[in-house]
């Protein structure tokens, strides 16, 4: 046991049992949708513990429980960024805190590949068309003379697509071959 663990010590988020964030027992309960798991249950809440109250040390132990498959070659990890004006406001981005986590795991770099230029709205309850519309140019490629060709793009939350497509485009834009998307969740 860590020191931290004495002075902060971990209780289930599903069950209320000490120990770690998310219990032996309730991991069993966690059900996978595609490369990532699905956003339900004690997912969805570590999720939004993640946002919204900042424990750094739930990241670890939700990207162990995800466990992505380390992709093949040369890779550079980057996350979907956030507006700098929302970053300041919550002092980290959550994609980032993932996505540095998973590129240490597989012990791959990590670069910020990609800057959100304006304020977007959420994506929850918008219709297709306008979660397109929402993200439309929303994004800025900040390296332009790609040295690697293979880029793994990561998410939180995967909701419709929309932004992981926009910044895709804008990768490929500035001359990034392959770009594939992960999300913990969806
Ligand atoms: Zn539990």
């Amino acid at each position: 046991m860590a020191i931290l663990d004495w002075i902060y010590p971990k209780k289930c988020l599903g069950c209320g049992v000490w120990g770690s964030y998310i219990c032996l027992s309730c991991q069993r309960s966690i059900k996978r949708r595609g490369d990532g798991l699905r956003y339900e249950g004690v997912i969805r809440q570590a999720i939004k513990e993640i946002k919204y109250r900042g424990t750094y040390d739930l990241v670890a132990e939700l990207v162990s429980i995800w466990n992505p498959q380390k992709p093949s070659g040369e890779i550079l990890v980057t996350a979907v960024p956030m507006w700098a004006g929302k970053e300041r406001k919550r002092g980290y981005n959550q994609a980032e805190l993932i996505a540095r986590c998973v590129a240490r795991r597989w012990s791959k770099p990590y670069a910020e590949l990609l800057t959100r230029v304006r304020e977007t709205r959420p994506m929850y309850g918008l219709s297709k068309v306008e979660r397109k519309e929402n993200v439309w140019r929303a994004f800025r490629v900040n390296n332009q003379k790609p040295q690697i060709g293979k880029v793994i793009l990561i998410d939180d939350v995967w909701t419709s697509g929309a932004t992981m497509r926009e910044c895709t485009t804008e990768l490929k834009k500035a001359g990034w071959g392959v770009v594939e998307g992960m999300a913990l969740a969806s």
